[in-house]
């Protein structure tokens, strides 16, 4: 039976998340490495700032860092609790989320990988897609906490599983980015306004995530608002292109659309949202998607 709840950074995604907690638990812990987040959590939410080592002391762990390396360093510092569930939160790494998993297992306890999308917005309205991989019984008990935050919640195998199709959804959103922004630059280029343009391509079967609110609402209004940090995009569509190296495969569209993420994030200013992509075109083409 869960109890208590913890969630462990309060970033752009943990610290909206997090907020949903209080309506289903009566104890949550929020922990944040920059302390003051937590404790200004605590005063907005009715959550409680605690020590690390008290967080982990709750039943359901949630974690929402950078990278699977952040979140194994964290784990390797604290003494996991028998018996508790640790839901994993950051898009990370398969193997890591194996190598986890394992070791709560030898320690009686779960870890499940469960990597979201559906941006701030989703974090904050409690709509987001979390795609859940590891151990169905604890994913079953877990999942009461995991509705408080989700919309679709769904399992999508063993360890790794989750981290593996997040990572293969955040590169086919960069394919469609820079695919975009190359036909949007050659209709500008041809004197087409991009806003009816728009209107017609996502009223057809050119439509994707980026044309329909990636360029309208980041790129041609000029706002580029830091939701979702550039070199978070970078680490995801690294982690695709691992997978497609670990299966032997060939894949040149991954491949490609990577190297374009990796060079867009080479030359984009420190702090830039991941619909800066767009800029790097931009750079090349002297054309501005406007
Ligand atoms: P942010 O950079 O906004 O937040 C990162 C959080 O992790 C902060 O709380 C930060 O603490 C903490 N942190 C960073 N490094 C460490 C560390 N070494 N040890 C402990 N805590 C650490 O990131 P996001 O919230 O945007 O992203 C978090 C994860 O969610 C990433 O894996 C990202 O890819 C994924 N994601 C992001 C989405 C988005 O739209 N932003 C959408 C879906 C997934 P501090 O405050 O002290 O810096």
């Amino acid at each position: 039976m869960i109890q208590s709840a913890a969630f462990i950074g309060l970033g752009a995604m943990g610290y909206r998340m997090a907020a949903h907690l209080p309506k289903t638990f009566e104890t949550v812990y929020v922990w944040n490495r920059n302390f003051e987040k937590a404790k200004q959590h605590a005063a907005e939410y009715g959550t409680l700032a605690v020590e690390l080592n008290q967080a982990v002391q709750a039943d359901v762990i949630f974690s929402c860092l950078p990278t699977s390396a952040d979140v194994e360093a964290l784990i390797s510092s604290i003494e996991i609790k028998a018996g508790s569930i640790w839901i994993d939160c950051t898009s990370g790494v398969p193997d890591s989320a194996k190598k986890l998993s394992t070791l709560f297992e030898q320690q009686g306890a779960a870890f499940l990988d469960a990597p979201v999308s559906g941006q701030t917005i989703g974090a904050e309205n409690a709509t987001l897609t979390f795609m859940i991989g590891g151990n169905t019984t604890a994913f079953e008990q877990a999942l009461p906490a995991i509705q408080a935050m989700g919309k679709l919640i769904q399992h999508v195998g063993d360890s790794g599983a989750g981290f593996a199709v997040k990572a293969v959804n955040n590169m086919l959103m960069a394919v469609n980015l820079c695919a975009a922004s190359e036909g949007l630059t050659a209709l500008k280029a041809h004197g087409v306004n991009l806003h009816a343009a728009l209107d017609c391509i996502n009223a057809s079967s050119g439509k994707s995530n980026a044309t329909e609110t990636i360029l309208p609402q980041r790129v041609l209004n000029r706002s580029f608002p830091l939701t979702f940090a550039l070199p978070l995009l970078a680490k995801d569509t690294g982690i695709a292109v691992d997978l497609i190296r670990e299966a032997k495969l060939s894949a040149p569209v991954i491949a490609l659309t990577q190297s374009l993420v990796q060079a867009a994030n080479g030359t984009a200013e420190p702090n830039s949202d991941f619909s800066t992509v767009a800029k790097m075109y931009e750079s090349w083409s002297k054309i501005t998607i406007e």
